[in-house]
């Protein structure tokens, strides 16, 4: 027998959590979390490797709906870990009494939208169903794990892990022989940690990028109590730039200052530590030329640290502008080169060949190894949505209307899947951000939108073919106006997933801009959606509209 409710929310991490409380707690709907996961926290419930650790600021990196919930939660430190993450959404969820409405340990195979009942039908792993008018995916960005497809994992006669499911219980490292495969922010973090245990480690690099120290340490009871009286302040910086974090982008051009001032300034933010060096200057991630300044100071920063000159040119050969993969920041990074039991293999020279019953084999050696740790991230964006098997009007799945890459309205619908919601879809500023912060947004918007429907008395919506073109046009355009077009290997086109097609997937104009779009389009009356009543013929645009000219979106935003 099916479960009767008003929505259905896929996912326990920071969406589905807000999601739920605003759906249940401020439009009364009958709402059920399903979560694949064992308890809830979503991305942090998984990423338990070692050194695992948020890159944004603690202080912006939760929820700003509620000013009592921010008034009674202290972080402790600069970068808060899993663990703490993890007590702070169990109090979100135990303070807004959320865990009644949340079933654990239950994936979502597949949802069918019933075009007569205008019903989501949704089928679970463990045999139950659900019925439900509205369904919001709120399976996260990063939660489809990636392990590259290299021939003979199966003959390998160690353990291997991905980082994004490491076991709870942990790992005992000491005194193995481990290689970790991967050097993106995951594995930037995961190998200092895991060379201070582990006999010794051998990190295979393909793709190297930059890395700024973190500088995490414990926060000063004065930063405590700044922030505590400051919740308005915080929310309104974090709301009002582009990126979602609780700083500003200096307004200032690199050619603005002298090179002597340039250098003051990056070694200053050097430093200073932290996702903010990016915020140096406002042309970074728009002018080549600014941008190659802060390249070359980071290059040098590497080649300073590290004392074999192979590893540190292995290390520094960079081959795309700074910032335009997503930046890691890092405790000790380059500085665990300099250990005795850390090697570094440069794929680009030495590629792997295979996977081996003692270890990997590149084309020069054989590494034997007792532990491979993939840090190999994700099946990013539209990973999580397309292993559900969702199918929307005339029984159109969405695995083939996104065969050539993602289309949606906002990131936040796709056409012919009516009252079906992303959060942080593909089209959204998401992973470009801060993430809370564009999820909070994302929550409201939905949110007020069935609010609004269900006060108007109309029974779905769904994105205009037409403005979904637009929007795709203006995604690839906003991306275009950026440095982070020069990447193309990086995930966030996609790259890192043999066979996914090369698309830009997240909106790079800015969470601000975006935010003021998304008010815009939602003041007309939801212009750019189609409104439907059941019982009227035709599908009605919801106004004559303008179908997303997005004037307002000139100008390059990240
Ligand atoms: C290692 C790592 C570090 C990160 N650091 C930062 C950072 O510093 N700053 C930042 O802003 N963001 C960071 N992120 C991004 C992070 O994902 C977001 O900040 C945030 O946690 C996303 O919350 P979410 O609820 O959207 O998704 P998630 O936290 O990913 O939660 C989605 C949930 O949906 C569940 N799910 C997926 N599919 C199904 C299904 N079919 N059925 C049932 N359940 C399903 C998953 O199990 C998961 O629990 C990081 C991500 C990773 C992986």
């Amino acid at each position: 027998m099916d479960v009767e409710i008003d929505a259905l929310v896929i996912g326990a991490g920071f969406a589905g959590l807000y999601q739920l409380h605003s759906l249940r707690d401020r439009l009364g709907l009958s709402t059920r979390v399903l979560e694949a996961g064992g308890d809830l926290g979503g991305t942090w419930y998984w990423n338990r490797y070692p050194g695992a650790r948020c890159d944004s600021e603690s202080h912006a990196y939760r929820y700003f709906f509620s000013r009592e919930l921010n008034e009674e939660w202290e972080w402790s430190e600069r970068y808060p870990g899993p663990p703490e993450i993890l007590r702070y959404l169990g109090r979100v969820a135990e303070k807004f009494d959320l865990r009644r409405d949340i079933r654990f340990g239950c994936r979502v195979v597949s949802a069918r939208y019933d075009e007569t009942a205008n019903r989501w039908l949704v089928q679970t792993d463990v045999g139950e169903r659900y019925a439900a008018t509205y369904l919001v995916a709120a399976v996260g960005c990063l939660s489809s794990a990636n392990i590259p497809d290299i021939p003979g994992l199966g003959e390998f006669g160690g353990r291997w892990f991905h980082t994004g499911k490491w076991p709870h219980e942990g790992v005992d490292l000491a005194g193995q022989r481990v290689g970790q495969i991967g050097t993106g922010s995951t594995g930037i973090q995961a190998a200092p940690v895991i060379a201070q245990t582990a006999a010794h480690l051998t990190v295979f690099q393909r793709t190297p990028t930059y890395s700024v120290p973190a500088r995490n340490a414990p926060l000063t009871p004065e930063f405590k109590r700044w922030v505590r009286e400051n919740h308005a302040e915080i929310r309104a910086i974090a709301c009002s730039t582009p990126n979602g974090h609780a700083f500003r982008i200096a307004d200032r051009n690199v050619a603005d200052v002298t090179p002597d001032e340039r250098q003051a300034i990056y070694e200053a933010a050097w430093a200073r530590g932290g996702l903010q060096f990016r915020a140096t200057f406002r042309d970074l991630m728009t002018d080549q030329a600014a941008n190659d300044t802060a390249a070359e100071f980071l290059k040098a920063r590497i080649r300073a640290i590290v004392r074999d000159p192979k590893t540190a040119a292995a290390l520094a050969d960079i081959d795309h502008p700074y910032a335009t993969k997503r930046p890691p920041i890092d405790t000790d990074y380059y500085e665990t080169f300099n250990r005795g039991n850390v090697t570094l293999v440069d794929l680009r020279a030495d590629p792997i060949e295979r996977i081996t019953p003692r270890g990997i084999r590149t084309r020069s050696a054989e590494h034997a190894l007792d532990i491979i740790v993939f840090a190999t991230g994700f099946d990013a964006m539209t990973g999580p949505l397309l292993a559900i098997d969702i199918r929307g009007r005339d029984g159109r799945a969405l695995r083939e209307e996104w065969r050539a890459g993602p289309q949606t309205y906002l990131g936040l619908q796709a056409p012919g899947f009516p009252n079906f919601f992303t959060i942080t879809g593909p089209g959204s500023p998401s992973v470009l951000t801060n993430m809370p912060v564009a999820i909070e947004q994302h929550v409201e918007w939905i949110t007020d939108c069935i609010g609004y429907l269900r006060q108007h008395g109309i029974d779905s919506i769904e994105p205009d073919p037409e403005a979904v073109q637009r929007w795709g046009e203006h995604v690839n355009e906003a991306a275009n106006a950026t440095l982070l077009s020069k990447a193309k290997h990086s995930w966030y086109y996609g790259a890192n997933v043999p066979g996914k097609p090369r698309v830009f997937m997240p909106y790079a104009g800015g969470l601000a801009r975006y935010r003021r779009i998304c008010e815009d389009v939602a003041a007309k009356g939801y212009d750019g959606f189609w409104l439907h009543r059941r019982g009227e013929r035709e599908i009605p645009r919801a106004r004559g509209g303008t179908a997303g000219e997005f004037a307002v979106a000139r100008g390059p935003g990240v």
